[in-house]
């Protein structure tokens, strides 16, 4: 064989999106001159699935199935996307949230091989260079974050990107989209946490974060060149920081074909799940009580979205503001508090309304007080404060209504409001209970973007979008609501069980495309915009 043939051999056994590794037929062999690089026997992807599930299960922690199957995915994509398909209960929690979390907390620590790209700002220079490579010719997604507020966990630098990859992971896993589509991207503008930026092992940029309008200029750079290299592709903002969250989507939702998660997917997701148990208590949407603990990018986003879904249901804004409460690290939010975020402001109360409330003398209404006062339907936390959501609270929530919905949302498990066990404990049964993790907890629903993103991406991408909608997201919260899931006595889950995930992004992303087409936001021919094209787009993890 000649050495280019050799190197080539080598090559298709190291890129992960060609690598078949045992699964190489004799005649592939034969053809690439893979002979010698492979033991002789010929396996198939089931016996190799079997093969790395029985490694996996060896391991002695989740995060080490963690970066196991990390490791998997750097080496055999195909190999990698079926074991996770062939059990998502199991798998989604490990590749996702909440072991996710670790991994990027320690992601300089498994740091093995490159998967996407860092654009770093000592490389701002060469963020068109970077993207020119050929090998990203064909991608059609992006996930982007700068680490800054990772999960409930705060700035992570460079290990954020461990939710990009996770995050893609999933479009993959659930939406079709095929592994050479997907790119996560970290900017990498430093850190303000000091254990990461003085680990000796951190593979991040040690500098304090770049902020104000050298970080401006830097975005502005990266989305100019994602422009110019990948018209039409989809870019999903995930974990910035507040304020940056915010900024960023507006500044560029009507620029590129681009949403935020935290925001909008989080705010589709809640709103669903609550239509799917509302659906349950038999009180209409416009009569709910919803307090919201955290109004920070998930609780904000959840907040108007329900103002929107309550005005689509007939009450105007006022009063749809009317019915939400929501509290933050300086309790209930009201409107003679100081230098409010623009987000929170539209949120503050009106400080008469809180005569007689504070019975505790501290300069701020506490949940506590604002549970005693309002009697809410629904309480929702996006705190990442855990254990925010006290027995007292919640037994004070269960006096007054029949069947509480209660949604402690923060991820990962560490940072949950309430355990659910402990809602449903505290209630006596009657609680409905939606958590951000899987906690295992039988009867309480997994209330993840993961029910949205896939669907929202997917639907945008069939249809050809120019933009995705705040309607194309409540189209896609409706659908949710309506798929339902657990079992007529109402102690089931609301939304569809895990293993569902394929069918659930293919409902949404039909609803989701035809409202872009609906709007005129649609450029694809009507054809594709049908259920059946959707479904014959996405991806199967099989070998070629
Ligand atoms: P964020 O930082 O934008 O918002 C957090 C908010 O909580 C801020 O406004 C902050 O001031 C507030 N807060 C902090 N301490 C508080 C306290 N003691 N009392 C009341 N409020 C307090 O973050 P985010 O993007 O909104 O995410 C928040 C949490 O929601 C995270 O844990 C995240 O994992 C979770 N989340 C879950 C999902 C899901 O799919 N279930 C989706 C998005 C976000």
């Amino acid at each position: 064989m000649s050495p280019t043939r050799h190197a080539a051999a080598r090559a298709l056994l190291s890129d992960p999106l060609t690598n078949k590794g045992t699964a190489f037929t004799a005649e592939e062999r034969d053809a690439f001159g893979l002979h010698g690089l492979l033991p002789p026997h010929v396996g198939t992807l089931d016996s190799q699935i079997e093969r790395r599930r029985k490694a996996l299960e060896e391991k002695e922690s989740d995060f080490q199935r963690y970066a196991f199957l990390r490791e998997l995915q750097d080496s055999n994509e195909v190999l990698f996307h079926a074991l996770v398909q062939s059990d998502l209960p199991r798998m989604l929690p490990l590749v996702y949230t909440p072991t996710v979390g670790e991994g990027c907390e320690r992601f300089s620590e498994i740091w093995r091989r490159p998967r996407g790209l860092f654009l770093s700002y000592p490389n701002r220079d060469r963020i068109s260079d970077i993207l020119a490579d050929p090998a990203y010719d064909r991608v059609k997604v992006i996930v982007v974050s700068d680490g800054e507020r990772i999960l409930g966990l705060g700035d992570q630098g460079a290990g954020g990107m461990g939710i990009p990859i996770g995050k893609l992971a999933l479009y993959t896993a659930c939406a079709g989209i095929h592994p050479s589509e997907v790119l996560p991207i970290l900017l990498d503008l430093g850190t303000d946490n000091h254990a990461r930026r003085e680990d000796p092992l951190y593979v991040g940029w040690r500098a304090p974060r770049v902020r104000g309008q050298d970080y401006d200029d830097f975005v502005e750079t990266f989305v100019s060149a994602v422009n110019d290299r990948f018209p039409g592709v989809l870019l999903q903002w995930e974990d910035f920081a507040g304020k940056n969250a915010y900024d960023l989507l507006v500044r560029y939702r009507d620029r590129l074909l681009s949403f935020n998660d935290d925001i909008q997917g989080t705010a589709a997701t809640a709103v669903g799940t609550l239509l799917a148990a509302i659906g349950r208590t038999g009180v209409p949407l416009t009569e709910q009580r919803v307090v919201l603990f955290g109004a920070g990018a998930a609780g904000s986003g959840v907040a108007e979205m329900l103002v929107q879904a309550m005005m689509a249901d007939g009450l105007d804004e006022k009063a749809a503001r009317a019915n939400i409460w929501a509290v933050d690290r300086d309790g209930l939010i009201l409107s003679d508090i100081p230098r409010l975020p623009q987000q929170q402001a539209k949120l503050a109360r009106d400080p008469a309304e809180i005569e007689g409330w504070n019975v505790s003398g501290q300069n701020m209404i506490s949940l506590q007080e604002v549970v005693a006062n309002v009697h809410p339907t629904v309480l929702i936390g996006t705190s990442g404060q855990k254990a925010a959501f006290d027995e007292r609270t919640i037994r004070t929530m269960a006096e007054t209504v029949e069947r509480p919905v209660v949604f402690p949302l923060s991820n990962p498990i560490s940072r949950a409001e309430a355990h659910p066990a402990d809602i449903l404990e505290w209630t006596g049964g009657k609680a409905i209970v939606g958590t951000g993790s899987p906690f295992g907890t039988p009867g309480v629903t997994q209330v993840n973007n993961v029910y949205i993103f896939p669907g929202v991406g997917l639907g945008a991408l069939a249809s050809g979008a120019t933009a995705v909608s705040d309607a194309m997201f409540m189209a896609a919260a409706r659908r949710l609501g309506e798929l339902g899931g657990g079992t007529q006595d109402g102690r089931g889950g609301l939304l569809p069980a895990v293993t569902e995930l394929r069918d659930v992004a293919l409902e949404i992303a039909v609803a989701v495309a035809a409202q872009a087409q609906a709007e005129g936001l649609a450029t694809a021919e009507p054809e594709a915009l049908t259920r059946e094209s959707i479904a014959a787009s996405m991806w199967q993890a099989r070998y070629a």
